[in-house]
């Protein structure tokens, strides 16, 4: 079957031909499968988050090509990209970014406003995933009434409430403390049963031992120095 994710000799360049250049990515060379749950290792500025962010369509490669479904992204316009990220991606991060003085529903249902959907739609959807991460009895309360891990949730529920089929975290473990961690991990684990692809950068031992972890790519330097399938 072809690659959910192909990714061909790309390289991310910063601050291009100035005195601080720096070569994030140098000649990366991917598939990710569908329903491959990947972590993503490697030691602080190995290109991780560089790295989620191209395949995200969050960034374009300086050099190099990208292909999703099959499609080239790395060269689309902006308005493009917007609406693939959204159709395809849920990103878990370690800052959650809720808007802390409305209520849960009202956070959750925002990545469905650009859809055109009736706003009644959106809720169903909303208490859908709410109910699903087992904070539906906390959809009307405003979130800065809420305790750090029932936020993780609520995240959580807003990257997934569009149903994307490829889940991008960027050390989701790094703030959580054992058993808010072992939460969201049972969480990925469910999506994975889904059969949703997941990629998760962590240099987290708690996620690489969890036996959720299908592949594990590591990176040094901005080049892939390990790709196992344990
Ligand atoms: P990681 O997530 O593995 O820590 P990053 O992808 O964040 O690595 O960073 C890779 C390298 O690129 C690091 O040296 C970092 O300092 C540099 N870098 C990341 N983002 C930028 C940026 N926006 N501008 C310039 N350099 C950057
Ligand atoms: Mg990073």
């Amino acid at each position: 079957m072809a690659p959910i994710i192909a990714v061909k000799d790309v390289c991310k360049i910063y601050n291009r031909h100035a005195p601080d250049e720096m070569i994030a990515l140098d000649n990366i060379n991917l598939d990710i499968a569908a329903g491959d749950v990947v972590a993503l290792t490697g030691p602080s500025g190995s290109g991780k988050t560089t790295l989620l962010s191209l395949l995200g369509c969050m960034g374009r490669p300086t050099s190099g090509s990208i292909r999703l479904h099959e499609r080239h992204i790395s060269r689309l316009p902006e308005r493009f990209l917007a609406k693939i990220r959204r159709e395809t991606f849920g990103f878990v991060f370690q800052h959650y970014n809720l808007l802390r003085d409305v209520s849960v529903t009202e956070n959750v249902m925002l990545p469905l406003y650009p859809t055109a959907m009736r706003v009644k739609t959106m809720k169903n959807l909303a208490h859908e995933v709410l109910e699903r991460f087992g904070i539906g009895h906390m959809a009307d309360k405003k979130v800065k009434l809420l305790s750090g891990g029932e936020q993780q949730r609520v995240a959580i529920a807003r990257a997934l409430v569009t149903q994307p089929d490829i889940i991008i975290a960027d050390e989701p473990t790094a703030h959580l403390d054992n058993e808010l961690a072992h939460d969201l991990l049972a969480i990925f684990r469910q999506l994975s049963d889904d059969g949703k692809t997941l990629i998760i950068a962590t240099h987290d031992p708690f996620v690489s031992r969890s036996g959720l972890i299908k592949r594990t790519i590591e990176l040094r330097f901005g080049r892939v120095v390990g790709d196992v399938f344990p």
